[in-house]
């Protein structure tokens, strides 16, 4: 019998709307990308782009950047954090957001996670004890938020600032509350794997006016920041404008025109990734050999990717279940693997740390972890016929 194969690639995204192919079109026409290169009395795509995520995410203020990365670093950066500071950070994330950390000069201290892919809070209060760490670079790495009671709790306890990364959670809240109006500062990503596409960009927000003030002027805005959308009152920049160092890192018209045409559709695409997401966790919650970590009520939650545990394998197994799966064009990152693939890789391979601490239930929870992509190219059909190969893989390994 020959096994049918799955013939679509995981990676690949949705066309840029029409509207948004238009007017970058247009902007090309012009000549005039940069951020500043405006005509008298034009707003410009990055400013209206900027007070459009601002409205949506609910925050008072809101700087485009080059990319989530550097949203992250200059978020850091703006919180205070300086070189030889401890930062502390769930160690279950991806690559740049330790990179964010090492790059303000500053050091991770990293903090172990649960059996659903959160951090740790009492590991957190134990580490932000034993560091003396002022800051939580909180990363709601492949969505996954954590209770964020007791993360604020926490926090508040040892007087520790917060930055969210949101580069997974764009859209999501906790107990309706959108994510990224936890902390101080947020950064977001529009990067193409994101929810939304620009190839490369990102966006800070916060509500407090003094930190956006800084992080305009940081982000390279010369003395231009008047250009800007979502920002504060004059007086707040005449306070700060020579004492934030120009750390270049804007976003230009053609990006942000790309990201504009995306906005309006953002809801109803949380909506869809939902629904094939939903679709593939009722497949794998029924599936023998695997589990898959329950959600709480409180999160809702945007499933642009899933994890589950193949559970009945052993560790040294699962490099051939991926495999197997992958012959049949499932394709299934392992996030215990020690050696870094693709953008996945494991804390302990971050050699620039110094003291890697062993982190118990990470290890043992990514050591059977499998992630999967679901970009909306999919469609319902195709989540059952991913879950049937699955289903059939892991038949070889299920002991009696
Ligand atoms: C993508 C990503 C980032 C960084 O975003 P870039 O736009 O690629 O710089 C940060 N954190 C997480 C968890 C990410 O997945």
């Amino acid at each position: 019998m020959t096994q049918a194969v799955f013939r679509k690639p995981f990676t690949q995204q949705e066309g840029i709307p029409e509207a948004g192919i238009k007017r970058a079109v247009e902007i090309m026409q012009t000549g005039r990308l940069h951020r500043y290169n405006l005509l008298p009395d034009e707003v410009g795509e990055v400013a209206a782009l900027e007070m459009e995520y601002a409205k949506w995410q609910g925050a008072d203020y809101c700087v485009a950047c080059a990319s989530g990365g550097y949203a992250i670093q200059l978020g850091l950066r703006i919180c205070g954090v300086k070189p030889g500071d401890k930062v502390l950070a769930n160690a279950y994330t991806l690559a740049p957001v330790p990179g964010a950390i090492h790059n303000v000069g500053a050091v991770p201290v990293l903090v172990d996670i649960d059996e659903n892919y959160h951090i740790d809070c009492n590991d957190l209060d134990a580490k932000a004890a034993a560091s003396g760490a002022k800051h939580l670079l909180l990363s709601y790495m492949r969505g996954h938020i954590p209770d964020m009671d007791r993360v604020l709790a926490v926090c508040a306890k040892h007087d520790i600032s917060i930055i969210e990364d949101c580069a997974h959670t764009m859209g999501a809240k906790w107990r309706g509350i959108r994510s990224g109006n936890f902390g101080k500062v947020a950064a977001f990503s529009t990067q193409t794997y994101k929810h939304m596409n620009s190839g490369e960009g990102g966006f800070l927000t916060t509500n407090d006016a003094e930190l956006a003030a800084v992080a305009v002027v940081s982000s390279g805005s010369y003395m231009l920041y008047g250009r800007h959308g979502a920002i504060p009152a004059e007086e707040v920049f005449q306070k700060v404008r020579l004492h934030a160092p120009n750390y270049s890192g804007r976003m230009d018209h053609l990006r942000a025109a790309i990201l504009r045409a995306q906005l309006p559709m953002l809801e109803d695409n949380l909506a869809r990734w939902n629904q094939l997401y939903e679709r593939l966790y009722g497949h794998l919650s029924a599936m023998g050999g695997v589990m898959i970590p329950p959600r709480k009520q409180e999160e809702f939650y945007v499933g642009s990717s899933i994890q589950f545990r193949a559970d009945a394998l052993a560790a040294g197994e699962v490099p051939d279940f991926v495999a197997a799966c992958a012959k049949r064009g499932v394709e299934l990152k392992w996030f215990g693997d020690a050696e870094p693939k693709a953008f996945t890789s494991r804390y302990d391979s971050w050699r620039y740390i110094d003291d890697i601490p062993v982190l118990p239930t990470t290890l043992r929870v990514l050591e059977k972890t499998l992630d999967m992509r679901v970009p909306l190219t999919f469609t319902i059909a195709d989540c059952d016929m991913i879950a049937e190969i699955i289903n059939d893989e892991i038949q070889p390994f299920l002991k009696n």
